[in-house]
C-alpha cells in the first residue's frame, strides 16, 4: 500500500476491520500524526499569546517537516476562540521583531509553528 502522506510503499494487512479504509498512513507517519501539539502561554501588554508547536526541535528534515505540517488542522481546531491566528515558519521568524509588536493589541493571539521558535523572547 502507498502512504497518502509520505508516498512510500509499505506492507499493510487487509482484514474486515480496515477493508474500506485504504488511505491509511504508514506506521511512521501515523506516529507523527498521533502526536498532540505542545503549547506555551505568553502574556503581552494587552492580551495573551497562545503558542502551539508540534516538536521542540529547532529544525527537521524537509520530509518530516511536511508530515508535521499535516497537523496544522489539529492546532486550528481550537482556533475559533482566538482573535488572530498567525502561522510562523523560518522566514516569518527571521522578521518577527518587525511585525509581532503590531499585533499585541488584538487580545487573544494564536501562533502556530511546526518546530519550536523562541517567541516569548520577542514579547518583552
Ligand atoms: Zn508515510
Amino acid at each position: 500500500m502507498q502512504c497518502p502522506v509520505c508516498g512510500r510503499t509499505y506492507v499493510f494487512e487487509l482484514d474486515f476491520s480496515n477493508l474500506f479504509s485504504k488511505d491509511k498512513p504508514c506506521p511512521s507517519c501515523q506516529k507523527i500524526l498521533d502526536q498532540q501539539y505542545l503549547e506555551e502561554t505568553i502574556p503581552v501588554s494587552r492580551g495573551v499569546i497562545a503558542y502551539r508547536y508540534f516538536t521542540d526541535q529547532s529544525s527537521l528534515a524537509y520530509e518530516v517537516y511536511q508530515i508535521y505540517a499535516y497537523q496544522f488542522a489539529k492546532a486550528l481546531d481550537m482556533a475559533i476562540s482566538h482573535d488572530l491566528i498567525i502561522i510562523v515558519e523560518s522566514h516569518e521568524y527571521s522578521t518577527i521583531e518587525a511585525w509581532l509588536p503590531l499585533f499585541f493589541g488584538f487580545g487573544s493571539i494564536l501562533i502556530i509553528s511546526v518546530i519550536w521558535f523562541d517567541i516569548a523572547r520577542h514579547t518583552g
